[in-house]
């Protein structure tokens, strides 16, 4: 009879520590008052004002890297980890049509990518973009392909539409800064991304001055394994 009762305690705490386990992972990646900034297309020369900006505020972002661009920008890429940003992995090519052909040919692309990177700085990342986002060009098969090789695939949910409003930096500046409000007063956490691009560091400096005096915690994607992206958002319907 005692052992009984053992067992019914044990398994009583086993099941109301996974409980507690899942909430605290819950408030770690999808807090609402945590920003993940991501930058994609790079390393290319822009790179390094971006990283000032970052070091400036004090923010760790996330960096998808594109193989193409890497040569000549190795140093680039050693730097963004020796300051504590996280590399992420965003195809060889970028090209639409050469990385969509087949399951097989997205990820050849972003296991070479992830070679390369490890060749360069040691890390071994296994977190990915796929160029222009999950919709609409990755098929069911592609998804799963990806999910067996092990890559863990973010998108966003906020669009700072950089590459798009490269002269009016001010709308993109304000229409970034309320769509992470609005993830906040969603209950969710917001993903932001932008591009090593010339307009941007300007932007990212008004941008993170802003959010860090409204007491946004910046973190990185790395660790998350509950990635958002557009089919598995965090919480469905309240995003986008
Ligand atoms: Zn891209």
């Amino acid at each position: 009879m005692k052992q009984w009762i053992s067992v019914c305690l044990l398994v009583c705490l086993l099941i109301g520590g996974a409980d507690v386990a899942t909430a605290a992972q819950g408030k770690r990646y999808d807090d609402r008052d945590i920003v993940y900034m991501t930058f994609d297309d790079g390393p290319r020369a822009e790179t390094l004002l971006l990283l000032d900006v970052l070091k400036k505020h004090r923010v760790k972002a996330t960096f998808f890297i594109t193989g193409k661009y890497m040569k000549g920008n190795e140093e680039t890429l050693r730097r963004i980890v020796a300051e504590g940003h996280t590399l992420g992995l965003h195809s060889m090519t970028h090209d639409k049509k050469l990385f969509y052909k087949s399951p097989q040919s997205a990820v050849n692309e972003m296991k070479r990518v992830q070679q390369l990177i490890f060749e360069t700085t040691g890390v071994k990342t296994n977190i990915m973009r796929v160029p222009y986002g999950s919709v609409p060009h990755m098929t069911k098969a592609h998804r799963l392909a990806m999910e067996k090789a092990g890559f863990y695939m973010w998108d966003w949910n906020v669009d700072s539409l950089d590459w798009k409003r490269k002269n009016n930096q001010r709308l993109l500046q304000y229409e970034t800064i309320q769509r992470v409000r609005m993830n906040r007063a969603n209950n969710i956490a917001s993903v932001v991304l932008m591009h090593d691009q010339s307009t941007t560091p300007a932007s990212l400096n008004y941008i993170l001055r802003h959010l860090k005096r409204e007491r946004y915690t910046f973190r990185t994607t790395a660790g998350v394994t509950e990635p958002y992206n557009f089919y598995n958002k965090w919480k469905a319907g309240k995003s986008q």
